[in-house]
């Protein structure tokens, strides 16, 4: 375990915490009304990627400095500073004070740099509690020092067993969690397509996947199968591109012990509810009285993947200098394109 200290004067900043992998959704923007923390408490998560000033317009990067950075298609521009943000749950941070004046969020802070050190006042992160915002604190990396303290470092068993986070929210929307997992999924499994169609069985599956594919790759014969597998999930026949669960501690993607499958991390609470979905209840209320039977969850709108998160993965993906790879890519970022996907039109 650790805590995280002010690097100006030593001050505790944090409580105890264990290291978890990045969320696909840390870095989701817009989301439903209201969010919750985006980390379990007496958790931590590190972006390895720079957040931190200078700036570089695309324009100041040469090609290959973008590769040394692992991005392969042009962006607005980087951050030129070191990366090593730390994530964590509102309420596990100590010791630290907001500074009102940086929060101008709409109804709170929006994530500027509003946290200082109570001790020292030197800034040391961001506090974001804003609506259509996950909760979250976010440590910048050269304002703290990580400290290793006695603890355990993980909770007991291997880590593959989760609770299934479900695709629709009780408010009747789809899970803001789910549109940035499947965003961020989406970009490999459009690389493992070769630019062929690819089948989806329909489902749950084909309605967060299959119609994106659908829209981006070209139309025909299917060349490639979509499917799952992971843990206590064998397929058969097995998929040619198989999503698989992300190991939540260590962000690593469980491997086949088969081979012939392009495996495609998924988030494992996404990924769960995909392969063991809850049984529907088998007792049904009297006749005449159905009416106060709950109905079955379903969205005013159709399932729509986070495309920015889905771009900003294509654009790591060496894949994406192929020529057919960069042009769904460009498409993704056009503007008129988009609003025709969201209007509905092909
Ligand atoms: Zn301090």
């Amino acid at each position: 375990m650790a805590v995280f200290e002010c690097a100006g004067c030593g001050a505790a900043l944090t409580v105890p915490v264990a290291e978890v992998a990045l969320p696909p959704h840390a870095h989701r923007e817009g989301g439903d009304r209201y969010l919750p923390p985006l980390l379990e408490p007496g958790t931590f998560a590190v972006d390895p990627e720079p957040s931190e000033p200078p700036w570089r317009p695309w324009s100041a990067i040469s090609p290959a400095q973008a590769a040394a950075r692992g991005v392969y298609a042009p962006v607005d521009g980087l951050w030129s500073g070191p990366g090593g943000a730390v994530l964590l749950a509102p309420g596990d941070t100590r010791g630290t004070a907001l500074i009102a004046e940086q929060c101008d969020g709409c109804c709170a802070c929006a994530g500027g740099p509003n946290l200082a050190c109570e001790r020292c006042g030197r800034t040391v992160g961001a506090r974001i509690d804003d609506c259509y915002r996950w909760q979250a604190v976010w440590l910048y990396p050269r304002a703290v020092r990580r400290a290793p303290v006695e603890g355990p470092a993980r909770p007991d068993g291997d880590g593959w067993t989760v609770s299934p986070t479900p695709p629709v929210e009780p408010g009747g929307w789809w899970s803001d969690r789910w549109s940035a997992a499947v965003g961020e999924a989406l970009a490999e499994v459009l690389a493992a397509s070769g630019g062929a169609p690819v089948a989806v069985a329909p489902g749950l599956l084909a309605e967060i996947f299959g119609r994106t594919l659908h829209r981006l790759l070209p139309v025909g014969a299917p060349v490639r199968t979509l499917g799952l597998a992971g843990p206590g999930f064998t397929p058969a026949p097995v998929p040619d591109i198989a999503l698989v669960p992300r190991h939540p501690w260590t962000g690593a993607a469980w491997q086949p012990p088969f081979g012939g499958v392009v495996p495609v991390p998924l988030d494992a609470a996404v990924w769960t509810h995909l392969a063991f979905p809850p049984l529907r209840p088998t007792t049904r209320l009297p006749a005449g009285e159905e009416r106060d039977d709950p109905l079955p969850l379903r969205p005013r709108l159709l399932f729509e993947p986070d495309r920015r998160l889905l771009r900003h993965r294509l654009a790591r993906l060496p894949a994406v200098r192929q020529p057919w790879l960069r042009a769904i890519y460009d498409r993704l970022g056009d503007r008129h394109h988009h609003r025709a996907a969201s209007e509905g039109t092909p």
